[in-house]
This record gives C-alpha cells, structure tokens and sequence, in this order.
C-alpha cells in the first residue's frame, strides 16, 4: 500500500535521542526545547516562539493568554479540523463558524465583515453578538492544508472590531502570503503543530508564535503551570502544556530539512497537477499571492463525472494506493452543530468532494506515478 502520509526520519532524529537518553534530559526542560524554539522562530520569521505538547494545547493557551472568556464567542471557519473548534470550546467559548471564500480553503473576509455589520454591536470596548448577547473576543483564521487565509483584510477587520487575532497555523510552516512568512502574517499569535501526519513532526507537540514579547512571556507562564520561580508558588490556574526534550530532539532534526521537506511537497504538488490537468482533474487551487506549504495533496472531484469520494478511495485501496475523505466541516460535527453560524454555501459544495492523496515527502517518483495511473483508470 502507498501510504498517505509517514514521517520521514532519515536525519539526525536517531542521534538527537540517543543524546537525550545519554544527557538524561528527556523531560520538558533541555537543550533541544530551547534550539527548536529558536529554528521555529527563524523559519517562520516570528521574533519569539513557545514550544507546547501538541498543536491543540497551542491554540488553547495562545486563546486564553489573549483573553478569550467562558461565553465568549470566538469567529472560526467552519471548514478546519475539529481541534480548532475544541480549543476554543476548551475556553468555555464557542465558535462562531464562517464559511469559505469562494475561490479558497479559507476563510472569507467579505463574509465576516458583513456578519459582523449584520449581528453585532458595540457596547463599550466590548463587540456583543445580538442574537446570543455574548461578547466576540478573537477571530481563529485557519491556514488550511498549508494554504495562509487572506490576512490582511481578516486583520484589518479584528484590530477594527476590537478582536484577538490567534491563527491555526498547524501545518502552515514554509508558506508565505504576499512573501511574508507564517510568522509575519499580523496574527497577535500563531500555532504550529508537529504531530505526526504533518510536513515536520515532533511525535506530537506545537510552537506558538509571535511577536509581542510580553505576550509570549504570559503564554509560556500559563502553559508551564504558572509557576513563579524555583519554589512551589504559582499566581493563577495555569496549564502543563510543555514539550519534553524527547519530542523537540526530533523536531530539531526535521526542522533541519524544512527547505526540503517543502520543496519535495511542493513538487509533488506541482507533479500532481501536471499528469492529472490532461484528464480535467486538478489538485487545490492556490489563489494569486500565496506560496503554499503543501502539506496535504487533495484532489477535487467533480460530482457531475466522478464517483463519490468513498468510491474512489475503495478503487484506490484495491490498487495499492492510500487516499482518505478530508476534514467534515464543524457545523456537520456534533459537538458544534448548534453553534451560530453563516450560510455555508462554499463549504458544504466543497467539502465532499476532497479526497487527499499520498504525499509523504520521500514518495518516490514510481509511486506517484503508481498513484496517478490508478486514478487515471478509476476516473477517465
Ligand atoms: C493538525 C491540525 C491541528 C492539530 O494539531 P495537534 O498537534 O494534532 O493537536 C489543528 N488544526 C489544524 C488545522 C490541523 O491541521
């Protein structure tokens, strides 16, 4: 079977861990933490990162250090993978779900504005929603599958409504938008995530980005039990969200190919794109302005010629190729079928027909090709 996507741990991750086991450093203070902070903030072009145990723990804390409160809401798109919805329902908040742009995986500036000037008003410094009566306190844009959404029109219309602006940037590491790096973009925080299906891993882990030092001083505070010095004295309810040394000598290790780890998902990207064009099928589109990091190759099918994305990824299986069905957006998940939401036109056209296809960064050329001729037979 041609997996969908493994981990490529052919670089120094076997050294940096025997150097964890040697040193006894394999808990969440060490050597590596430090330096994959440090790699992180480069590669991104963030000035300060946090790093934390997985990418939801990130975002949960990166919404609480910028204020988000019980009942708040907090203005999501719907299509993402739940752990953004659950961070924000972590904070006793709920998503307010926003439907994509029509030409993107993204969230649609236009959209929210108009949501905004529809359902909202101001009191004070507050922005309450009318018809829940709770207060708006962030807005979550969503870099989908490695695709930035549409920063500065969403930024603009945050610092305007007076919102928080925390970017689920989970697999968004080597993109750029209007060539500024993920750390660049005008979020207040931004959240990586190394967990194991994604272009870099740590095992599991995420690093929260930014470029208020304060900010990030309180993220930190609040995701390392909010502990004040050596002694046992703690100043508020605080989280253990800590990366141990362990994860972040495997993350080192990957971070040190992040020029070609994204090079190779873009190439097979662009690979993709060019045998299957000829037979009318097409990956993604990548709107004008973004250099996406690729990290997931999703086909989309067109109902009115292919079979369902369920019948596909069955033709698949029996031809030796790995394929899944991608994210349901929020507002058809249980948990969050009732939360308010916009019309979700784009979204609900879009979503069934994504099927993600093998894209591992070591995929070899015989296997894509391998890949391409079954779809080709299953399609034309
Ligand atoms: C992978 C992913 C996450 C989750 O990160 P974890 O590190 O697994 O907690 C969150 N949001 C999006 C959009 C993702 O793709």
């Amino acid at each position: 079977m041609i997996p969908l996507a493994i981990p490529n741990l052919t670089g120094n991750e076997a050294q940096y861990l025997q150097d964890c086991i040697e040193s006894g450093f394999v808990s969440s203070v060490g050597p590596f933490v430090t330096r994959l902070e440090k790699l992180a903030a480069v590669a991104a072009g963030a000035p300060h990162a946090t790093a934390t145990s997985s990418g939801t723990a990130g975002l949960h804390v990166a919404l609480v250090a910028v204020g988000v409160k019980p009942g708040d809401l907090v203005i999501l798109p719907s299509y993402t993978f739940i752990a953004s919805a659950n961070a924000i329902h972590q904070c006793g908040a709920t998503p307010w779900l926003m439907d994509n742009a029509a030409d993107r995986l993204t969230m649609d500036p236009d959209l929210v504005a108009s949501e905004l000037a529809t359902h909202c008003t101001r009191k004070g410094e507050e922005l309450i929603h009318k018809p829940s009566g709770r207060r708006v306190s962030a807005l979550m844009p969503v870099h989908a599958i490695g695709q930035p959404a549409d920063m500065d029109p969403l930024v603009d219309l945050a610092r305007d409504h007076g919102l928080k602006v925390v970017a689920d940037a989970a697999a968004a590491l080597g993109s750029l938008y209007k060539d500024r790096f993920v750390g660049e973009f005008g979020a207040d925080l931004s959240v990586l995530s190394f967990n194991g299906n994604k272009t870099f891993t740590s095992g599991g882990g995420g690093m929260i980005l930014g470029d208020d030092a304060d900010l990030i001083a309180r993220v930190k505070h609040l995701s390392t039990t909010a502990r004040n010095g050596p002694g046992y004295d703690h100043d508020m309810p605080g989280f253990n969200y800590r990366m141990t040394n362990i994860q972040a000598a495997v993350g080192c290790a990957q971070l040190e190919r992040l020029g070609e780890f994204v090079a190779a998902k873009r190439h097979i990207q662009a690979a993709y794109n060019a045998a299957l064009t000829e037979t009318g099928l097409s990956l993604l589109p990548t709107p004008e302005g973004i250099e996406s990091a690729c990290w997931m190759a999703a086909l989309l099918l067109d109902p009115h010629r292919h079979p369902d994305g369920d019948t596909v990824r069955a033709q698949l299986a029996e031809r030796g190729v790995e394929s899944r069905p991608f994210w349901r957006p929020m507002h058809h998940q249980a948990p969050y079928a009732d939360a308010p939401r916009s019309p979700m036109t784009v979204c609900d056209a879009l979503w069934p027909r994504v099927l993600s296809l093998p894209c591992s960064t070591d995929l070899s050329e015989d296997s894509q090709q391998a890949v391409i001729t079954a779809l080709k037979e299953i399609l034309a």
